[in-house]
């Protein structure tokens, strides 16, 4: 967990020249409105005057105390109606991460406070933590997510396709958009290095909004061109189905592209069905009812609750690769593969396999019912361009 400490900058300016009785009422407004945010796992409390601790209890990583900080930092500059007039504030936060710096109460809000008086050595409204490791570890991300959402802007990105193919037939039956970020200075930037971050700070609507229309400007193109191709996979993450129009966004692409929706799959992880369980399922089933396929990635690796595949409109499943990469040695891979097999087989759901490489691999895939495989055994993401030389022409 994390150990915050909060400050309010120039609040005694405040209290000197509004009175103590516009303070107090800046005081409990700002209370409340830290309250209504925090997370049910966090605590809040007033130390005296206008300082607060914090406990951000169950972090995955100290990085997800950097995004909540800057939401926190966020809340604290908004203005707040004070005897009708809008006060202006800021916050400086120090902190403190247990059990690095500290594993005592006393050490922990010792040190949090030396960092949140280096954050106002920095000028105020801005955070630092404890170590300088730390804070420097902060700096590049803040830095990182300042590109990315100008990455967006300057059109950097770009969508990479990479085949997949029907085991029996051994042709292309169709491709899965994959994201890379065409960096100015630090080259071709792998999405697991960016889409993280993306999700974290909400980047990855904007970002996906944009996956989601080139892929489909793509896959226009080259039906224009002729090529007969007839499904294309795009992933999308939990949060753009919290906070974006997806089915909006979809009608809209093919209607402007003219696409038929069963060409499109979408492709998305157990997580999606686990948090916002309720809301999500409407979304999916408006998805579905459009047309849209629907390909649960990375199958077994998250929550994987085998009744999810009956509760949601699920066409696909995809048995991730690090089950198939074990095999066909692996004794525990073998008993997954066959498992997740069976199961899509008796719900009449289509099957595939990821990270496929070897002729083994497809040997063991075939006489186990599974005939659908993507995999470096054929090719790896390649560009538009590449992928229409090398697989589309042939
Ligand atoms: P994923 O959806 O599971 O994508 C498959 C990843 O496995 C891709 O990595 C692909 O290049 C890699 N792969 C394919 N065949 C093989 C193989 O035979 N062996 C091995 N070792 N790897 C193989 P990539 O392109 O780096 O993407 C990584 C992850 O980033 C994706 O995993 C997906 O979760 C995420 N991602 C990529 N593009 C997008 C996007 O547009 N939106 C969202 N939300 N996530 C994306
Ligand atoms: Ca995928
Ligand atoms: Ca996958």
């Amino acid at each position: 967990f994390a150990l915050l400490y909060i400050d309010i900058d120039h609040f005694k300016v405040i209290n000197d020249s509004m009175g103590h009785d516009a303070g107090d009422q800046l005081l409990t407004s700002m209370t409340q409105r830290l309250q209504k945010n925090l997370r049910q796992t966090d605590t809040i409390a007033r130390l005296g005057g206008d300082e607060f601790t914090l406990i951000l209890d169950n972090l995955s990583d100290a990085e997800s105390a950097i995004s909540i900080t800057q939401n926190l930092l966020e809340l604290l500059a908004l203005p707040m109606a004070i005897n009708g007039r809008d006060v202006h504030t800021s916050g400086s936060i120090g902190i403190a991460m247990y059990p690095d710096d500290g594993d005592s109460f006393g050490s922990l809000l010792k040190n949090a406070d030396t960092a949140m008086y280096r954050a106002k050595e920095m000028g105020r409204n801005t955070f630092q933590f404890y170590t300088a490791e730390m804070s420097a570890l902060a700096m590049r991300r803040l830095e990182l997510e300042q590109c990315l959402r100008q990455a967006i802007d300057r059109e950097e990105l770009v969508l990479f396709y990479q085949p997949k193919f029907n085991l029996t037939t051994g042709q292309c039956s169709g491709m899965e958009a994959l994201v890379r970020w065409q960096h100015p200075e630090k080259g071709l930037i792998p999405p697991d290095e960016f889409i993280p971050l993306a999700e974290e700070t909400g980047l990855i609507v904007a970002l996906g909004d944009w996956v989601i229309r080139q892929a489909c400007k793509q896959m226009s193109e080259w039906k224009r061109n002729g090529y007969s191709i007839h499904n294309i996979s795009i992933n999308v993450s939990a949060r753009q189905f919290h906070e974006q129009d997806l089915c909006g966004l979809f009608e809209k692409m093919l209607e402007e592209y003219q696409l038929v929706a069963s060409e499109i799959e979408i492709e998305l992880t157990e997580s999606i069905l686990v948090e916002d369980r309720q809301k999500n399922c409407e979304v999916l089933d408006r998805l579905h009812a459009m047309g849209l396929k629907i390909a649960l990635d990375d199958f077994g690796t998250g929550y994987a609750s085998m009744s999810n595949l009956k509760d949601f409109p699920i066409d696909t499943v995809k048995i991730d690769r690090s089950f198939v990469s074990g095999l066909p040695e692996d004794r525990e891979s073998i008993a997954i593969v066959k498992a997740i097999s069976s199961l899509s087989n008796a719900l009449e759901l289509s099957l595939i396999a990821e990270g496929v490489e070897t002729e083994h691999q497809i040997a063991f895939l075939k006489s186990n019912a599974c005939f659908q495989g993507q995999g470096y055994f054929w090719s790896k993401a390649v560009s538009a361009e590449e992928f229409e030389k090398t697989i589309l022409m042939v």
